[in-house]
């Protein structure tokens, strides 16, 4: 079989801007692809962005429970972070493969509605605006925003904010990771969260210092529960 790069596959040879919902649902994408067609981030096949024999590699993890996860009431996610969704997710994240986002979110829709979930708010883990600036989106939104609309359930992005730019968590322990996020989030809109269940979404679960932070400012705003479904759940943590 002809072996894709990670850079191959998944993506197309460029990336459309975001904001260009219309345009991009209705014009560019079935033109795009036409001309770029597609391929597996998986494994190249042309057609589809995740194919079926790639979507059952996916290793299955346990759906964790408060209290080791405090203040998150429950966490679950897609699958183990390797092979497939470790693929699917760095070229989400660094290769401009936007298009994956949709049928990513759909898998976390999928396992939401099988482990019969109930209803909340997708809100995705904000990225810094020099980031979002920099890369043009945030892959959490885009996760989050394709998972809410295959479940029918609300999205908001404008719940949480960054309030400094972060460290990446990547090769840092544990207490390392949590002291880079520190006091990194904040309430970015005053309205009361009083009993609202609240889903934060991020791409990828280690040893949640990230996700766990969001959610102790959800709950310290009143949020009622407050869960959190990733991609992908690392070995780490
Ligand atoms: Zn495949």
């Amino acid at each position: 079989m002809r072996q894709f790069t990670a850079a191959q596959a998944g993506r197309r040879v460029f990336a459309i801007p975001t904001g260009w919902t219309f345009v991009q649902q209705h014009l560019l994408t079935p033109l795009l692809d036409l001309v770029f067609p597609p391929a597996c981030a998986g494994c190249g096949r042309v057609g589809i962005l995740l194919c079926d024999p790639c979507l059952a590699t996916i290793r299955p993890v346990e759906f964790h429970h408060q209290p080791d996860l405090a203040p998150l009431e429950a966490l679950g996610a897609v699958g183990r972070y390797e092979g497939l969704l470790q693929r699917a997710v760095q070229a989400l994240k660094y290769e401009g493969a936007t298009a994956l986002a949709t049928p990513l979110g759909q898998q976390m829709a999928r396992r939401i509605a099988d482990a019969a979930w109930e209803p909340g708010v997708f809100v995705p883990v904000p990225l810094h605006q020099h980031r979002l600036a920099t890369r043009g989106y945030n892959q959490a939104a885009l996760l989050a925003r394709a998972a809410a609309s295959a479940l029918g359930w609300p999205y908001r992005d404008d719940l949480l904010s960054r309030m400094r730019a972060t460290h990446s968590q990547v090769g840092l322990d544990h207490q390392a990771r949590q002291e880079n996020v520190r006091d990194a989030f904040a309430l970015a809109s005053p309205e009361s969260l009083q009993d609202r269940s609240i889903i934060l979404v991020d791409d990828v679960y280690t040893t949640g210092a990230t996700i766990r932070e969001c959610a102790s400012v959800l709950a310290a705003a009143g949020a009622g529960a407050v869960r959190a479904f990733v991609v992908g759940k690392t070995g780490l943590g």
